[in-house]
């Protein structure tokens, strides 16, 4: 009881009803942080992938140009070459033309390279062939305008010699170039994947907090509501309890008993069995109060209700405290003389009890008076009337000096 009361506090609930308000605040606060960190790290990673596409697409460009500017040179080398072994001076014109032309190639081509974004290692690599390239191409371009004027005297065919090797020197530097652009392009490449790999980690360690703590929250919801729902149905069943139970004797109170009554004289009617009533009254109990206190009063009442709830004990029987010092019996399917052995029962048990009371005329410990009525129930008998004999039957015990049943 007292522990119903506790539980039953509307200010426990309230605390209860804020710290779940604030618990799931809480747990949907780090959902969303969980949600939105995951989503900024998506971005991140979506521009960490977008960055390595560009620079993969840069790196093809620098290696493609790389390419051109050594295909251009070796294409000269080839036209200075095949000038020298011709006799006519225009045919030597032509091949340095085309030799010219190569010359264009090549400078687009490096044109383009200088123009993009290059680490510093392909940065020193880009100016030491540039560097070269500035140190060879006189001696490059004097050996195609000699060799054009002169034909394949020794002194050309020398300037083309030392052209040629030059020619062999930028390609050398091309070649380191080209190897440099690739390296580092190799290691942009793993650095790249190793914060892509880390984002993703990142995003899937992110989401995974917010699935499960989603799932922690969805399964303190369930706990929390299949615990209010069981906490509601024991303070339902402890509220009929009390509904139907005399506070002070703990045997059934008024209210159960007019229910019981109702149905039993429902059922006896239709089974056409007889159906016993007994009415139970303690004996001099105002002069128990004056002498001995209401405490003393209400311990007796106690102890008279626990001994007869001793002598009924049959499942389909009902003991109840009708009012005051009052008690009520209902006894199914019982007849005349097992209601009367009953009713011997239940006084002797109050005489049993020895509970002094000096201040009664029937005897000197506490005594009962008891009516019983027996009665098989007709279509439009009425309950009221039996209650009459009942009355009548304890009337006569207190009237013929109390402590005895009458039926
Ligand atoms: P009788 O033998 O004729 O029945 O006499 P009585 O004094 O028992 O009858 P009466 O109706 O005059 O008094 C009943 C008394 O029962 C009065 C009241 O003080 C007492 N009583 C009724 N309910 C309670 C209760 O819950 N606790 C206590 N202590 N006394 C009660
Ligand atoms: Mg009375
Ligand atoms: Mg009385």
């Amino acid at each position: 009881m007292e522990h119903m009361r506790r539980r039953a506090l509307p200010g426990g609930s309230v605390q209860v009803l804020r710290q779940t308000t604030v618990a799931l605040s809480i747990g949907f606060a780090a959902i969303l942080a969980c949600m939105l960190g995951s989503i900024y790290i998506g971005f991140q990673h979506l521009e960490l992938t977008r960055g390595a596409w560009q620079r993969d697409a840069f790196f093809r460009e620098k290696v493609r140009s790389a390419f051109l500017m050594r295909e251009a040179v070796r294409e000269r080398s080839f036209h200075l070459t095949f000038a020298t072994t011709m006799d006519d001076f225009f045919d030597r014109d032509e091949q340095r033309q085309a030799y010219d032309a190569k010359a264009v190639s090549f400078l687009l081509a490096r044109d383009k390279l200088v123009d993009y974004h290059m680490t510093l290692a392909e940065k020193t690599a880009m100016d030491a062939l540039l560097k070269r390239i500035g140190e060879l191409r006189p001696s490059i371009d004097n050996a195609m305008a000699l060799v054009v004027e002169s034909g394949n005297n020794d002194q050309a065919l020398h300037q083309m010699r030392v052209a040629l090797d030059g020619q062999v020197g930028v390609i050398d530097e091309i070649n380191d170039f080209i190897k440099v652009v690739e390296a580092e392009s190799k290691h942009e490449a793993q650095v790249a994947a190793r914060e892509i790999s880390e984002t993703q980690r990142n995003m899937l360690i992110l989401s995974g907090c917010a699935v499960a703590l989603a799932a922690i929250i969805g399964i303190m919801v369930i706990l929390r509501e299949s615990r209010n729902t069981r906490r509601l149905r024991c303070h339902r069943d402890e509220l009929a309890a009390l509904s139907t139970t005399d506070a002070l004797t703990g045997i059934a109170n008024r209210r159960r008993f007019d229910e019981f009554l109702g149905e039993e004289w429902a059922r006896a009617m239709r089974s056409q069995r007889p159906l016993s009533l007994i009415m139970i009254d303690i004996d001099h109990f105002k002069n128990f109060n004056d002498e001995y206190g209401h405490a003393a009063g209400d311990a007796c009442l106690s102890a008279v209700a626990k001994a007869m709830s001793g002598v009924v004990v049959r499942s389909t029987d009902l003991l109840a405290r009708y009012g005051g010092e009052e008690f009520a019996c209902v006894l199914p399917e019982t007849d005349d003389v097992q209601a009367q052995r009953i009713a011997e029962k239940l006084r002797k048990a109050v005489v049993d009890l020895n509970c002094k009371h000096e201040k009664s005329s029937a005897a000197d410990h506490v005594t009962v008076s008891i009516g019983v009525v027996t009665h098989t129930p007709q279509r439009g008998d009425e309950l009221a009337r039996v209650f009459e004999r009942a009355d009548a039957n304890l009337y006569q015990a207190k009237e013929q000096g109390r402590n005895r049943v009458i039926a």
